[in-house]
């Protein structure tokens, strides 16, 4: 690996100088991307036809990229990795694809995703699961799961993701990379495959703070086609980052971070606590003021529930589109419809996404709706006016990812497995998802060999603060730009 271990704005340099071509830049990438799909299964297409770009004065033209399977890309097969869509190819591309490929970006690779984003695991891509880069035994955790071990693999210097409840941030923290969310509306969504319409961002896997705001930059705007979207011209993300953090507040949750919350906690979760007080120490040591609060455990407790009932309710019904008969794949040999289309989604789906269609089914019924669909929307309520409450004492909230590294690959498929105060450890992220809140997870060390990460979520339309203070912080630590050694 000679250039795609380096950052956005080293290659940048590079290719302006004439010490490296575009044209390089890819054919470099490409052949990391089959060494990587080999030894981890991390791509649903490689574009070997991938072609260079003019250099002009941004940033990321020529530059290499992959991106999520479930951003339509015109004339490109886009599955979702399921096998509903095993081949479809849309006529049209994604918006935030399109503002890439404007800004001279070069997708050379789509990649393998948990089916239709439903999923944190990385093992329900149809073309079977994505091995992690620092240990092949593990999850890369999902769902944009291909794009997070590519990037962590060095394959190139960033990917794009989808974030429903913590998909770009968690396999980020497993694979010891950045992953950033934006506000809810600062990325059209037009083009991505809709999972959970109101919890659904797009983002982005990086391995530095300041390649997540450069590429951001690019991917956001308003958009005629996503009513969702706003104004974000006068955000400049990575202008913002100057380091400079004197006097911003942090908190984090009492509840989730203190090892006593937990009543038979493993060693790895002991570890990587400790490690993020070590993160929180250094926050100090810059100028950030840290401090603990408290929030009740009850409505903690409750989110992985809310998140069940809520994204499974809008993807049951986003996703009934999906008949094999405008998109997918036909099945034969039926001679009415109602076969056909059943046919169609009971071979074409997996059992994990059946399943949470039964949920959303039940939750929608209307004699069910009122007992959970809008219940849940309650809770999500209280959650997102705690957040918002705390966001107007703190600049953010930072807290672990997940419980410690990676899973093992033939981990638990369920979000609801564990007990309750491990899950509302594992799943908080979700809360930045029910308030659309910028969050962004960054590297903060190793349990057992492997990383792990804390998060940083701040209040809407704050990105240029949050990002700022984590760009401060990652250079405070020593695990910016790393990349993945399994060993072999
Ligand atoms: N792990 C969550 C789920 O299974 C998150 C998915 C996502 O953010 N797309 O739904």
């Amino acid at each position: 690996m000679k250039y795609m271990n380096k950052s956005i704005e080293e290659l940048h340099e590079l290719l302006k100088s004439g010490e490296v071509t575009s044209k390089e830049l890819i054919d470099e990438s490409l052949k990391l991307s089959h060494e990587v799909e080999d030894k981890y299964n991390a791509f649903v297409t490689i574009l070997d036809d991938a072609k260079e770009a003019p250099i002009t004065d941004n940033l990321l033209s020529g530059i290499p990229c992959g991106v999520k399977d479930n951003y339509s890309t015109r004339g490109i097969l886009s599955t979702g990795s399921s096998n509903t869509l095993k081949d479809y190819v849309p006529f049209f591309d994604a918006t935030a694809y399109s503002k890439l490929k404007k800004a001279g970006a070069v997708m050379v690779n789509k990649t393998a995703m948990d089916e239709f984003g439903m999923g944190g695991t990385g093992t329900t891509c149809h073309t079977g699961p994505v091995l992690n880069p620092w240990d092949k035994t593990r999850q890369c955790a999902g769902s944009s799961s291909g794009s997070a071990c590519a990037v962590a693999a060095g394959v190139y210097p960033y990917a794009t993701g989808s974030d429903t409840g913590d998909s770009i941030r968690k396999p980020a923290a497993y694979c010891g990379i950045v992953g950033y969310k934006p506000t809810y509306g600062m990325i059209s969504r037009y083009g991505l495959f809709p999972f959970a319409s109101s919890l659904d961002h797009l983002g982005v896997l990086t391995r530095n703070v300041k390649d997540a705001a450069i590429v951001v930059d690019e991917m956001k705007g308003i958009d005629k086609n996503d009513m969702t979207t706003w104004d974000s011209s006068k955000i400049k993300l990575k202008e913002a980052l100057t380091g400079e953090v004197k006097g911003k507040k942090l908190c984090y949750v009492k509840e989730l971070c203190d090892i006593n919350e937990y009543e038979n906690p493993s060693k790895e979760l002991k570890e990587h606590l400790e490690n993020f007080f070590k993160a929180v120490e250094l926050a100090k040591e810059i100028g950030i003021e840290v401090e603990e609060v408290s929030v009740n455990r009850t409505l903690l407790n409750a989110s992985a529930s809310v998140y069940v009932v809520i994204s499974c309710a809008e993807a049951t019904s986003n996703m009934s589109n999906l008949t094999g008969i405008i998109f997918g794949p036909r099945s034969k040999g039926f001679d009415n419809w109602i076969d056909m289309v059943k046919d169609y989604r009971t071979k074409g789906f997996s059992s994990l996404i059946k399943r949470r269609f039964v949920i959303g089914s039940y939750v929608l019924q209307s004699q069910n709706q009122e007992r959970y669909f809008r219940n849940a929307q309650r809770v999500r309520r209280l959650l997102v006016d705690t957040w918002k409450d705390l966001f107007k004492k703190y600049d953010g909230v930072i807290l672990p990812v997940g419980i410690g590294p990676a899973k093992h690959i033939d981990g638990s498929l369920d979000i609801l497995s564990n007990d309750l105060a491990t899950v509302a450890l594992d799943e908080h992220l979700q809360i930045g998802n029910y308030g659309g809140f910028p969050s962004i997870t960054i590297p903060d060390g190793f349990v057992d060999g492997l990383p792990v990460a804390l998060n940083i979520t701040g209040n809407c339309y704050d990105d240029e603060n949050v990002l700022n203070i984590a760009y401060a912080l990652e250079k405070a630590m020593p695990f910016k730009g790393q990349i993945a050694k399994d060993g072999e």
